[in-house]
């Protein structure tokens, strides 16, 4: 939960008022407004110190009515069931409209990875799958690396249920490293899908992406791509990026000449996304508030962190600059900056349209696992393109067909693909 924000009450207040549009029977949106599984489980780990830890994981299997579940598995350390309930609701979604053939869940784990060696967090993703090894499968449920999550832990979690079934499995998780199953332009996939559908969106609203200018919340997997893509793909310029320091405290940074050089911030940016404050203030940088991200003049904000950070308290700070917001992040924008967002023009592209990206290369390495053949990087990102280019014209036909928000036209065009489904399955 993030502040008074509760994600799955969000999740199902935003479902049930599309389920209201839909005129969906109230029978099926019952079994749609809850996952269909969840799993809560102890983590026992043996420390370096020879100390024990036990932590807390969760796994919530939402619909598979249109294939595996699929959602990644986040370690951080005010995770929550709600939270989880939230992502693995908005990943039925996700697939959905993204038009691939998975269903949706979450898994997580309350910690704070960057606390543990790596010895440690090798074993605690060893006993996440130990926990959860028959509730997953490539048929079953095929989970990925999200907040506070790598490559290297999906290697070993791979690693571990291969073990416990008795054969080499990489097709049970996806985000591997390359080599060990992982496909090509998955690191990038989920903040250059950002890119394609505000590409998209510019088109639509004649906007000459040259003259943008963006402002991110976030320097992690999505946003970093997504600042690099902004500025190399539609030649825009990024204000700002922001980022967590660890001690509840918010950097966020930004050059004298109004852009930031993504390239150089990575040299001196951690594995989980922090920015090196010192150095990047000698390199010219200004370090702000953390929150100041919102209220920079720009012409597309894109939060890209956490849930719940564009909310009632601060969407009035927006600038009036701002055309587009694109949801890097899972749910980061309530229902009453939805609100505002409506009111005052703002083109929302909705969290599991923006960055459905991920988990669409995902279903790519799932294929690539399949056919035990890879694909070069440049037929990925082709083919990840032309998938977020139909799902984002999917969705804006609905919104201009249906004359409503492009969030409840991805939740119409992913509810109706769900319950189609549903009902070819004889489940409603
Ligand atoms: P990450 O762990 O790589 O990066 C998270 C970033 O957010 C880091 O830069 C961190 O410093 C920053 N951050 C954390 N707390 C913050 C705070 N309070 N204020 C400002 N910055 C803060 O995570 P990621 O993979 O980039 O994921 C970011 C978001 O995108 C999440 O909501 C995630 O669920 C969503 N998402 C990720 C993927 C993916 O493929 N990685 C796909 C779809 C959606």
């Amino acid at each position: 939960m993030t502040g008074t924000v509760n994600e799955f009450e969000m999740a199902q207040r935003q479902f049930d008022h599309v389920a209201k549009l839909l005129n969906l029977d109230p029978q099926i949106a019952e079994v749609l407004r809850w996952p269909m599984r969840e799993y809560t489980f102890r983590i026992p780990v043996r420390m370096d110190d020879g100390s024990l830890r036990v932590f807390q994981g969760f796994r919530v299997q939402h619909n598979d009515a249109r294939g595996p579940n699929k959602g990644g598995i986040r370690f951080h350390p005010a995770e929550t069931l709600d939270m989880v309930r939230a992502l693995a609701t908005w990943m039925t979604w996700k697939c959905a409209v993204a038009d691939i053939p998975l269903g949706g869940s979450k898994g997580g784990v309350i910690v704070d990875p960057a606390t543990l060696s790596t010895t440690e967090k090798e074993r605690l993703c060893r006993g996440w799958v130990q926990n959860m090894w028959k509730n997953i499968g490539p048929r079953q449920d095929v989970p990925a690396p999200d907040v506070g999550t790598t490559p290297q832990m999906m290697g070993w979690m791979m690693d571990e249920y291969s073990k416990l079934v008795g054969q080499y499995t990489p097709g049970v998780i996806t985000g591997k490293p390359l080599g060990g199953g992982g496909s090509l332009g998955r690191t990038e996939a989920t903040g250059y899908g950002v890119i394609y559908t505000v590409r998209e969106a510019m088109k639509h609203l004649k906007m000459d992406s040259k003259k943008t200018v963006a402002a991110m919340q976030g320097f992690g997997n999505v946003t970093r791509y997504a600042a690099i893509g902004f500025i190399e793909m539609l030649g825009g310029k990024v204000a700002c990026v922001s980022c967590w320091d660890r001690h509840d405290k918010c950097a966020y940074t930004y050059s004298k000449d109004g852009g930031i050089d993504p390239h150089f911030l990575l040299t001196i940016t951690d594995e989980y996304g922090t920015i090196d404050k010192a150095k990047a203030s000698k390199a010219g940088y200004t370090v702000e508030d953390g929150d100041a991200w919102i209220a920079k003049e720009a012409d597309v904000l894109m939060p890209g962190a956490l849930s719940g950070q564009i909310n009632a308290d601060n969407v009035k700070k927006i600038s009036k600059r701002v055309k587009i917001v694109a949801e890097g992040a899972n749910g980061p924008t309530t229902p009453e900056a939805d609100e505002y967002f409506k009111k005052n023009g703002i083109f929302d592209i909705p969290d599991f349209l923006c960055n459905a990206g991920g988990v669409t290369c995902s279903y790519f390495e799932s294929v690539q696992n399949d056919m035990n053949f890879y694909w070069t990087k440049e037929e990925v990102l082709e083919k990840l393109d032309t998938k977020m280019t139909q799902a984002f014209h999917a969705v804006l036909e609905m919104s201009e067909k249906e004359k409503v928000y492009m969030r409840d036209a991805a939740y119409m065009v992913a509810i109706d693909r769900v319950v189609r489904a549903m009902q070819l399955r004889g489940w409603v």
